[in-house]
């Protein structure tokens, strides 16, 4: 049971993973898209915000792609994680499993098709809600991750931070043999890493303690649904966008609030927005060209008109 104070945030949290976005939009017939993005690139340099549709081609699951994880699991709200103790070990003993594969994924022809414009001066910086660490592995220099990054764990107690590496080597210390002993689905893992796992290996999930303080009420170090995105990285994507002429929303339904907002905002500027999806989107209405395809072919179509393949 959660206290009575956080459950009207709970459930919030639960209508924003609930979402469904409809159809609102015609897509913009293929040909026209495609010259239409390649002269807003050219003309106006735009920052890109990502979404899960980028890395499900490096194996990372998305939420609400057809085959997205929420048909059969529902990622855990920050109320749940932070109040109530048995939701919290659950979590690390299955992130725990999970883990492996997330720290597996490597970068996409996506990722790198976002550098070589990035270095080409025709897109200004990448504000991302994934938390794969992909892009940065990939080389995005301006690089924002509005909803933090699974690679680092924050402890709720003291605050202090630690690398997902070295959690992960105190926990396999802890739990030796643990992880290898669970048959695992590879289609079973979601994006936050999560994976299901019955109940009697939950129980026997060892969870290490804070380095500093020793508290477990450790976190990975990503804005779960029902937390607020820090104040200075909302600041910051804002002066991303600041700073680009023109948007490109690639592999989002923008579903999620912090995302929604700043396409809104774009077009609230005056800015081109374009989105680059392959299904539909809570902005579709508001954008100027709307490239209905799977993401990875249209950028090797966009390096190629643009003259960087
Ligand atoms: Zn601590």
């Amino acid at each position: 049971m959660l206290p009575d104070l956080v459950t009207p945030v709970h459930r919030s949290a639960l209508r924003s993973i609930a979402r469904v976005v409809d159809e609102t939009a015609t897509p913009t017939p293929q040909d026209e898209a495609l010259q239409a993005v390649t002269t807003q690139l050219r003309a106006t340099p735009a920052l890109v915000l990502t979404g899960a549709g980028v890395s499900t081609d490096s194996g990372v699951p998305d939420y609400r792609g057809p085959s997205g994880s929420l048909t059969r699991h529902r990622p855990m709200t920050y109320q749940e994680f932070r109040h109530d103790p048995d939701a919290s070990h659950r979590y690390w003993a299955r992130s725990f499993v999970g883990w492996r594969r997330m720290a597996a994924a490597r970068p996409n022809l996506t990722h790198y098709a976002l550098v070589e414009l990035e270095q080409a001066g025709l897109v200004t910086g990448v504000v991302t809600q994934n938390v794969d660490g992909l892009h940065a592995a990939a080389g995005s220099h301006n690089l924002l991750s509005l909803h933090g990054d699974l690679a680092r764990v924050t402890c709720l107690d003291c605050g202090h931070l630690e690398d997902r590496p070295s959690l992960d080597a105190r926990l396999e210390e802890l739990n030796p043999g643990y992880a290898e002993s669970i048959r695992l689905d590879p289609s079973q893992v979601n994006p936050d890493g999560d994976v299901s796992l019955d109940e009697a290996h939950v129980r026997e999930f060892r969870m290490a303690g804070c380095r500093r303080c020793g508290s477990i009420l450790l976190k990975p170090d990503v804005v779960y649904f029902g937390e607020p995105v820090p104040a200075e990285r909302k600041h910051r994507a804002s002066a991303m966008l600041d700073a680009a002429s023109s948007l490109l929303v690639v592999g989002s339904s923008l579903a999620v609030m912090s995302g929604y907002r700043l396409a809104l905002d774009a077009a609230r500027q005056g800015k081109t927005v374009a989105v680059i999806n392959g299904g539909p989107g809570r902005a579709d209405r508001r954008a100027d060209v709307l490239w209905r395809t799977p993401v990875a072919p249209a950028f090797l179509s966009l390096l190629d008109a643009l003259d960087l393949s």
